[in-house]
């Protein structure tokens, strides 16, 4: 059989001989886990997205988790959740025994908007939530400038789940601003999973400009664990359980070595995503990019599409598999949280149009550095033959 070109996944790592070499450099060290690298890789990544500070964890998971728990948020208290998200979002507020109420997005962009949100707290007992979570869905910015006076105007802090956005810019006119820069939202919340923008294989990070916060977030990662000040070498006090979120060192030196490359990816992401935007613009309108925000610079983790799949005549299934069939991996983001079982079962039957529209039309076409242009056209050539156009 003759070898056609590569499988093409939605997404995938970028790791050269650096990073390799960085993760070498690691193991031979004194310390596999707590070690001088985890500081230097928080440094590094403070700097980067303009933190104050930065907390590495064991997942992007754990760090949503971490926020809420550094918030003291718990039972009798609502957290607001886009519906198109991965299910972590909402999980975490599970974790802490905090009630969610699901907010609508636009159905165009897929993102959380002020009048999806304010719908989501008008549901909220009271009026009130402790905590709105919005997700910079693909890497494009939520309106965080509204969404924030929103927020407070309810009693809640914004911390952004911001695993796709990790390097996206946005302007509301201050200028320089940065996902992750904490200027709106208390805390954000990356992930380093291989799909996302820079790999460590597990691992995720908080950054604030809060350095309670910090604190606390560093005591929560790690058992709960505090040393008193002037206590006896082998002293160390609890006052709340935390847990075990430690982010290795071996994992923190593939992260540090990464982030040097993350400007090389980002560039590489949003000169395919320009690509795509020219080549595709002939299946306009039966096949359109997903909305962009006028004030996001997305770093765009992920190359979304919107297909009317009714006038293509062709269901979704059938595309993704005709795709795979000619070497093109797809991929949904995501399926609405707040229609699964568990949440349907604790919160009732919600229906959430704008969510609904977009995840009927979504589809995420493959976008990761290591990608030829030639590929966008690959990608292309194969929607054109299954579409028919
Ligand atoms: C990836 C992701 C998470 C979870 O991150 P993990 O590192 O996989 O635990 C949470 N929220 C969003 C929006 C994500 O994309």
């Amino acid at each position: 059989m003759e070898a056609g070109p590569p499988f093409l996944p939605y997404g995938r790592q970028s790791i050269d001989e650096a990073d390799i070499a960085a993760v070498a450099t690691a193991l031979r060290g004194d310390f596999l886990t707590t070690g001088p690298t985890v500081e230097a890789f928080e440094a590094a990544f403070a700097e980067r997205v303009g933190s104050a500070d930065a907390v590495a964890c064991s997942n992007g998971t754990a760090a949503l988790h971490l926020t809420l728990l550094a918030l003291g948020i718990g039972p009798g208290d609502v957290c607001v959740v886009p519906s198109i998200t991965f299910l972590a979002t909402a999980n975490c507020a599970a974790y802490v025994g905090a009630r969610v109420v699901f907010a609508d997005v636009d159905p165009d962009s897929g993102l959380m908007t002020p009048e999806t949100l304010a719908d989501a707290l008008a549901r909220c007992p009271g009026g009130r939530a402790a905590a709105v979570l919005p997700v910079h869905l693909r890497g494009d910015v939520c309106d965080l400038p509204a969404l924030q006076a929103l927020a407070a105007a309810a009693g809640a802090v914004l911390v952004e789940d911001a695993p796709h956005a990790l390097g996206s810019r946005m302007n509301f006119g201050s200028g320089g601003e940065q996902v992750g820069d904490s200027r709106h939202g208390v805390m954000a919340c990356f992930s380093f999973h291989p799909v996302k923008t820079i790999a460590t294989g597990e691992g995720g990070m908080v950054t604030t400009n809060d350095s309670d916060l910090a604190r606390r977030l560093r005591v929560l990662r790690s058992h709960g664990m505090t040393r008193p000040p002037g206590a006896d070498p082998w002293v160390y006090e609890m006052a709340r359980p935390g847990f075990n979120y430690r982010l290795p060192d071996i994992n923190c030196a593939l992260g540090l070595s990464q982030l040097g490359r993350l400007d090389h990816f980002i560039a590489r992401r949003q000169h395919l995503a320009r690509l795509y935007d020219a080549r595709l613009a002939r299946l306009s309108p039966l096949l359109t990019p997903a909305d962009r925000p006028v004030w996001s610079q997305p770093a765009l983790h992920l190359y979304s599409v919107l297909i009317d799949f009714e006038a293509a005549g062709i269901d979704r299934a059938a595309l993704m598999q005709g795709l795979a069939s000619r070497g093109v991996g797809s991929q949904v983001h995501y399926i609405p949280v707040h229609s699964q079982p568990y949440w349907q079962e604790a919160n009732g039957a919600l229906d959430l149009p704008g969510a609904r529209s977009w995840y009927d039309r979504c589809l995420s076409l493959p976008l990761f550095p290591a990608m030829e242009d030639s590929d966008v056209d690959r990608v292309a050539a194969a929607l054109e033959e299954i579409l028919h156009r």
